[in-house]
């Protein structure tokens, strides 16, 4: 069984691969699911309070980004790409991360940053220390005003997704 905290400090536990879990609704989080289809999930990052920081992810398990066919690649990037558009028109960030993550008995997903100006005063390089970032956000923003708005931009990529194919 494992275990972790959500953004909001709910104790969540699953059974073997959270990614699996997560896309068989196991567990969910207060926000809930940006959007899913058939093949994927797009939801905010499980553990980490930052608004926009979401996750797209294939609902089967799969490691490597070669196991996927041609149309599911597509698909998870083409998913990944909305989002950011949607996040971007409506002024929740201007830049954003992707990082794609390929590892060993991991759960392969995309994870989108949004490029807050507060990271900056984290580290010199987000990139090269994202635990910097991440360790940032756990300290300060696990409170009712972030969740509030955690909820709000999911809702809107939600909506943004809703209202069109
Ligand atoms: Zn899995």
């Amino acid at each position: 069984m494992g275990k972790m905290v959500s953004y909001n400090n709910n104790e969540i536990s699953y059974d073997g691969c959270p990614g699996c879990a997560y896309a068989g609704h196991a567990f969910h989080l207060d926000c809930g699911l940006a959007y899913e289809n058939e093949h994927f999930t797009l939801s905010q990052d499980w553990e980490l309070p930052i608004p926009g920081f979401l996750i797209v992810a294939p609902k089967r398990h799969i490691e490597m980004l070669s196991e996927l066919t041609e149309e599911e690649r597509n698909e998870m990037f083409s998913i990944a790409d909305k989002a950011v558009r949607i996040l971007r028109e409506n002024n929740i960030c201007e830049r954003f991360d992707y990082i794609f993550e390929e590892k060993e008995n991991r759960h392969l997903h995309v994870w989108i940053l949004p490029r807050y100006d507060w990271m900056a005063e984290c580290t010199d390089d987000i990139i090269a220390d994202l635990g910097a970032v991440f360790d940032y956000a756990l300290y300060n923003f696990k409170n009712e005003e972030k969740y509030r708005e955690i909820e709000r931009v999911t809702g809107i990529v939600k909506n943004g997704f809703g209202s069109s194919k």
